[in-house]
């Protein structure tokens, strides 16, 4: 973990507890519980003048205005006037880099050591048609616009109750209900990523391939166009099989009454469901996961801890053959020459710049730029600002090299690491990681937040220990005892890699999952509406 190798943490918990992050850093973090206070005496001799909170940053010696303010061995800020070693070091008191601009990058110049291929690791998952591997068996009802969503949302509550509990197989029925469809501008530039987006989601590797469809009948996004012949591979695989979309159209002259279009909803579903309640679980290589990783409610912890963590354990799944999403645009775009450096060749680099490039000019466009990003609770957690956070936010992509890129909405369809252009928003980001064909989400927070999907198990990793013991029923794994100095990011990261075997398999379900906790899917759409 380059990130942290250097990581210097003075004395165990009770005690003052201050974490520094590279050998260059002049300042360190408060770890302990509650903050310290003024006049505490940190293990160096240097003397707190004031009270710094838990995450925020402590001056590790005299910065002069204009000074570098330096965590993870770069500049987050610039001091805007002098501060005295043992302040607290806080955004008021920073003026912010200029984003690193895109030329002139180092291209493909790191060469990572190769590490070596983890071999035997394995899960039970669901083989589908197209090769893909399911860990959950769901029945998926697409929908081409939004007008049909209450009408899919009340034929749902119907299957889940009359035919599901016939079909013991299949873990759930889910609506995949989103705001598109209609109202919109559908030939606009961007108006491919909510489309293709869509389309990708309803070939989930999660639902076995059994797409159907609910269609108002009068919208933009008619199916043939959300669905064009061809795209779905064929379940069946006898030969000159041809697979016909299945669409229930509200407004077809055959629905006479509500009660009529639920009856045809339940009629087509059930044919899926049979098919479905035929999987059967196999053992397949840990190769066949699709990992999206992401953080949201971020603190200071989130780049000492649970990313650190995740990083390790994405150095671990691609070892082992997988393919790993890191994704959040303007939570990375900070690092861009790190990322660019880490690609495998120079293809791989001008496609993350050519992605870096369209979101830059996206936020022009609506006049703001990646400082938006940034949230009351992360300052509060102790991040100053986006470059501080886009520094811990990185090092979710561990140290293995880039291999590929992908634009927002489109399907993955190689393994390694790739870096999925996505907005850091949670919702947005972890739709379109599903539409690449992610399988196991995880998920950091140092905040906190209940995050979850009906469509793919989230497994939550909660940055500080305190969070994870207020939150014990709503956390998978605690990577806050990596600052308690309890157990190192190694340890935490193979826990981390088990559990997902544990979840891909069904063996274990995620908090997110017991709970039944569900956001909702927001599509992407950097297009007009009308
Ligand atoms: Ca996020």
């Amino acid at each position: 973990m380059p990130a942290t190798e250097t990581a210097a943490t003075e004395t165990p918990k009770s005690s003052p507890h201050t974490i520094r992050m590279h050998e260059r850093d002049n300042v360190a973090i408060v770890g302990n519980d509650g903050g310290l206070a003024a006049g505490t005496v940190l293990s160096s001799g240097l003397t707190l003048r004031e009270r710094v909170p838990q995450g925020h940053k402590v001056a590790l010696v005299d910065l002069p205005a204009g000074a570098a303010v330096l965590r993870y061995g770069i500049p987050i800020g610039y001091a805007i006037s002098d501060i005295k070693a043992g302040s607290w070091v806080h955004e008021r008191l920073l003026n912010m880099p200029d984003a690193r601009g895109l030329t002139d990058l180092p291209i493909a110049t790191v060469k990572p050591p190769v590490l070596p291929a983890l071999e035997g690791y394995t899960f039970e998952g669901y083989r589908n048609a197209d090769g893909s591997v399911g860990t959950r068996n769901i029945l998926a009802i697409t929908q081409t616009v939004q007008c049909v969503a209450g009408v899919t949302d009340s034929a749902v509550r119907r299957i889940k109750e009359e035919l599901l509990p016939r079909y013991p197989n299949v873990d759930d029925v889910v609506a995949l209900a989103h705001g598109y469809g209609c109202g919109v501008a559908i030939d606009a530039p961007g108006a491919e990523i909510p489309i293709r987006t869509l389309r990708n989601i309803s070939l989930n590797p999660n639902f076995g391939g059994e797409v159907m469809v609910v269609s108002l009948g009068c919208e933009k996004l008619q199916p043939e166009r959300l669905m064009p012949p061809g795209t779905i591979p064929i379940a069946d695989q006898r030969a000159g099989a041809e697979q016909k979309l299945d669409v229930v159209c509200l407004q077809d002259d055959a629905h006479v009454g509500f009660m009529s279009m639920i009856e045809s909803v339940m009629r087509q579903a059930e044919v899926h469901l049979q098919r479905l309640n035929a999987r059967v679980r196999e053992t397949v290589p840990a190769s066949e996961l699709v990992v999206g990783v992401q953080c949201g409610g971020s603190d200071a912890f989130s780049g000492v801890t649970a990313n650190p963590a995740v990083g390790f354990c994405t150095d671990l799944l691609v070892r082992a053959g997988a393919s790993v999403m890191f994704s959040e645009t303007t939570e990375v775009r900070d690092g861009i020459d790190q990322l660019t450096s880490r690609a495998t060749t120079p293809e791989v680099a001008d496609a993350m710049i050519r992605e870096m490039a369209w979101y830059d000019a996206y936020l022009t466009r609506g006049a703001v730029d990646r400082s938006a990003n940034t949230t009351p609770g992360n300052k509060k957690g102790g991040l100053s600002n986006i470059v501080e956070k886009a520094m811990g936010s990185i090092v979710k992509s561990g140290s293995v090299p880039i291999s590929g890129v992908l634009a927002p909405g489109e399907k993955l369809k190689t393994k390694g690491l790739t870096y999925t252009a996505t907005p850091a928003s949670d919702f947005i980001c972890g739709t379109l990681q599903l539409a690449a064909g992610m399988n196991l989400h995880v998920f950091t927070t140092g905040r906190g937040t209940p995050y979850g999907l009906a469509e793919c198990p989230v497994i939550k990793v909660a940055t500080r220990t305190d969070l994870a013991r207020r939150w014990h029923d709503l956390m998978d794994v605690n990577a806050g005892t990596i600052a308690d100095g309890t157990a190192t990011i190694e340890q935490v990261g193979w826990e981390l890699f088990h559990l997902m075997l544990d979840v891909a398999s069904g063996r274990k379900k995620t908090w997110a999952e017991q709970w039944k906790l569900h956001n909702s899917l927001v599509l992407f759409n950097p297009a007009p509406v009308t």
